[in-house]
């Protein structure tokens, strides 16, 4: 068998379209607005972005191929379920999280002041330090989908470490 790296990197994305409501999940936190997000699950394009990050860095595909959305069970699930099973992927091939790096493409509101409470609320997911999470928010100056208020996106970068090579040194 071909020796496991000692580093692996994974990014993810996603986007998903708003419609006039109460709001959405994003980061796992729940976004007062005067929007809500279109989606077979709960639609967190966050959580999203960051399990496809895992996934990748991995070599396991994608979240589609995990949950698929033609599949009843996963209507309306949570997407913590997601990171979850990713994070649990990445235990058993012996990874754990280096850093995450994600960004968050939405017009408004604005997610200033959130954006402390995400960056814990994720790495309480992951189960790692809120120092290994970095949550950016960018607003798309009006235009496409996210300035036109018509959808929120976000990208995520990881790294993950092999568990024995740290033993090894
Ligand atoms: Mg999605």
């Amino acid at each position: 068998m071909q020796k496991q790296r000692p580093t692996r990197i994974g990014i993810g994305s996603d986007l998903h379209r708003l419609e006039n409501g109460g709001g959405f999940m994003l980061g796992g936190l729940f976004v007062e607005s005067d929007f809500s997000v279109i989606a077979h699950s709960d639609g967190d394009v966050l959580l999203h972005a960051l399990t496809d990050a895992i996934l990748g860095a991995l070599g396991e595909g994608d979240i589609g191929e995990l949950f698929p959305d033609t599949k009843e069970e996963n209507r309306n699930r949570p997407s913590s379920d997601f990171v979850k099973a990713a994070v649990e992927m990445m235990n058993r091939a012996g990874y754990r999280i280096g850093n995450v790096d994600a960004i968050i493409n939405l017009e408004k509101p604005k997610l200033g002041s959130l954006k402390p409470e995400m960056k814990k609320s994720l790495a309480s997911l992951l189960g790692v330090s809120p120092e290994l999470v970095n949550v950016k928010a960018k607003t798309a100056e009006q235009t496409g989908a996210v300035g036109e208020g018509k959808a929120v996106s976000a990208e995520v970068a990881v790294l993950l470490f092999r568990r024995e090579c740290e033993n090894e040194s």
